[in-house]
């Protein structure tokens, strides 16, 4: 059977391309049009929009987003072996889909920006997901060159990524995205809906930029995070003793006896400020 835009059934693009999915390149593709279609909605409306894709793979989601209304997709894929499945895309959709090859680690994202909106959208690729993350939080300016991310990540980094404080998985990762952003997991997706199924949850997280974060330094906040969490069972006056110690938790106005994941977000900014 045809999928509803007109193109043919991923598993014929897949078995057509030879496909057959990587481990090193994260390579779990979502067949199922009607998930992808749901992926794409947690986006929001995508009309005049630009999506940034990484890891585009045989196009299940980029074809989602596209019959979605989206201006234009601009997707960034690793693995060669994908372009002409992804050429076909394109040719479905006359001068809406550029594919650029290449590691989305090293790719300028703020260089390919448009004139008009941008949402990032992408099943992302397990092994770099968190990186490509952290890299989209840490620019200078705020708000940044996005206007919401819409993430597929193993459940147990999407909880660390909503995560607050006095929360098993809250560390530096809910810290960085508490500061800057507005966080949510929005549905779970069981392994099966995956080709080849992987062994853990998967869970689509949305984020949103704050308009006005607490003004911090990414860096002064990276270091006091990485402190505190990196002895997260200690005292602040043990963990932090690199730092400052006690005389830096005074300074903060914070009991130099409590420890990291008692911290709020605001209580790791003035811990920052105070370095
Ligand atoms: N979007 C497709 C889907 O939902 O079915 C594929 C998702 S799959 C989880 C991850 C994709 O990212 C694969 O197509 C893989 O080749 C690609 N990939 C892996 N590492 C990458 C990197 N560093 N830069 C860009 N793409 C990458």
């Amino acid at each position: 059977m045809a999928a509803l835009d007109g193109l043919p059934p991923l598993r014929d693009v897949i078995r057509r391309h030879e496909l057959d999915a990587r481990k090193a390149l994260g390579q779990n593709f979502l067949l199922d049009l009607n998930l992808t279609q749901k992926v794409a909605r947690t986006a929001g409306s995508l009309e005049g929009v630009t999506v940034f894709e990484v890891g585009p793979g045989p196009g299940g989601l980029t074809r989602a987003i596209l019959a979605l209304g989206a201006k234009k997709v601009i997707a960034v894929e690793r693995d060669a072996r994908c372009l002409p499945a992804l050429a076909e895309v394109a040719e479905h959709y006359p001068g809406r889909l550029e594919v650029i090859e290449g590691d989305a680690l090293k790719t300028d994202f703020e260089a390919l920006v448009p004139e008009g909106p941008v949402k990032i959208i992408a099943n992302l690729p397990y092994n770099v997901g968190t990186q490509l993350l952290v890299n989209w939080l840490l620019p200078k300016a705020w708000p940044p060159f996005w206007q919401s991310l819409t993430l597929m990540f193993q459940k147990e980094v999407g909880q660390r990524i909503v995560a607050h404080e006095d929360d098993d998985h809250y560390g530096r990762l809910g810290v960085l995205c508490g500061w800057r952003t507005d966080a949510h997991m929005a549905f779970d997706v069981p392994p099966q809906a995956f080709t080849p199924p992987p062994k853990v949850t998967s869970t689509v997280v949305h984020l949103v930029p704050k308009a006005n974060p607490l003004p911090c330094s990414a860096e002064r906040l990276e270091r006091v995070t990485q402190a505190a969490f990196g002895q997260r069972r200690k005292m602040l006056r043990q963990s932090l003793k690199s730092l400052g110690g006690e005389a830096l938790l005074v300074k903060a106005d914070i009991d130099p006896a409590r420890r990291a994941e008692t911290l709020s977000v605001e209580e790791f900014v003035r811990l920052a400020n105070s370095l």
